[in-house]
């Protein structure tokens, strides 16, 4: 059965971006463009690995946002946090270094043979050599690299977001992928581990990032974009989908929107405020 999935990360509250692409990923499954059958299922499942930073009220308040934005999902699935990881079956290594120590010296931890000490760390995937290809919904066929080796195990033995996603989203029988622009980097290496773990690769629809009018990407910074503050502003929801809908080549009502793939904007948006 076709699904998707809600994914949000209960370390921030939801703003305009996360409402596009949770909103985008509840119509491709509810009102699917031509050529996709309807009758999906739409998950929710909280990414709270980060146990430092995930709060449950967080949570809450996401579900809350959600649901006044009229996206509703079928089920909630175990949450990352209860999940189990494991490295088997992945060419990883162990690496100490620094992120700047990589980018200026380079770091060698990938070319000492498996089993050598090394400087404790986590764990990172040895991607294998070359650009990726991914196909995305609205843009067709993209060669992306494949980036810097990602951490999959922190030195502590907890499970880093790129294993996670890519192991769950294979368990939680997740067809279809919609997210943010942002995330075009993370899919090329996340290809790359489906691939590994010869588990099958999703459809992907990326759609725009949303930016601050200061022009950075929307953080906790930005508070007046997030959904509660506008909803506290007398925002309603139609008001927030006939500003957003447009960006993804839908019309209001939300509720019956459909997503036009040849009229998703590819660059970012900047909001006016
Ligand atoms: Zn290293």
């Amino acid at each position: 059965m076709r699904t998707g999935r809600l994914a949000p990360t209960p370390s921030g509250h939801l703003h305009l971006g996360n409402a596009l692409a949770f909103g985008a990923a509840w119509i491709s499954v509810r009102n699917p463009s031509r050529g996709h059958d309807a009758g999906g299922r739409l998950l929710l499942r909280i990414e709270d690995l980060d146990r430092g930073r995930a709060r449950e009220d967080i949570a809450e308040s996401q579900r809350a946002d959600l649901r006044w934005l009229g996206i509703e999902w079928d089920e909630e699935v175990t949450p990352q946090s209860q999940r189990s990881y494991t490295l088997e079956g992945l060419d990883t290594y162990q690496c100490g270094c620094s992120r700047a120590t990589r980018l200026s010296w380079g770091c060698r931890c990938r070319f000492l043979p498996a089993g050598a000490r090394v400087n404790g760390g986590g764990w990172r995937f040895r991607t294998p050599e070359g650009d990726v290809h991914i196909e995305d919904r609205a843009r067709g066929g993209l060669e992306l690299p494949p980036g810097d080796d990602p951490i999959l195990m922190r030195a502590n033995g907890e499970a880093a977001y790129p294993l996670a996603v890519v192991v769950d989203d294979a368990r939680d029988g997740v067809t279809e992928v919609v997210r943010g622009a942002d995330l075009l980097d993370a899919t090329a290496v996340q290809v790359r581990l489906h691939e590994a773990l010869s588990l099958p690769i999703p459809e992907y629809l990326h759609v725009p990032l949303i930016l601050g009018k200061d022009g950075r990407k929307l953080s906790k910074s930005h508070g007046s974009t997030e959904l509660r503050a506008l909803r506290a502003a007398g925002w309603t929801a139609e008001q927030i989908w006939a500003m957003l809908l447009p960006l993804i080549g839908a019309s209001p009502p939300f509720a019956s929107a459909r997503i036009d793939l040849l009229r998703v904007h590819r660059g970012p948006v900047t909001l006016p405020f």
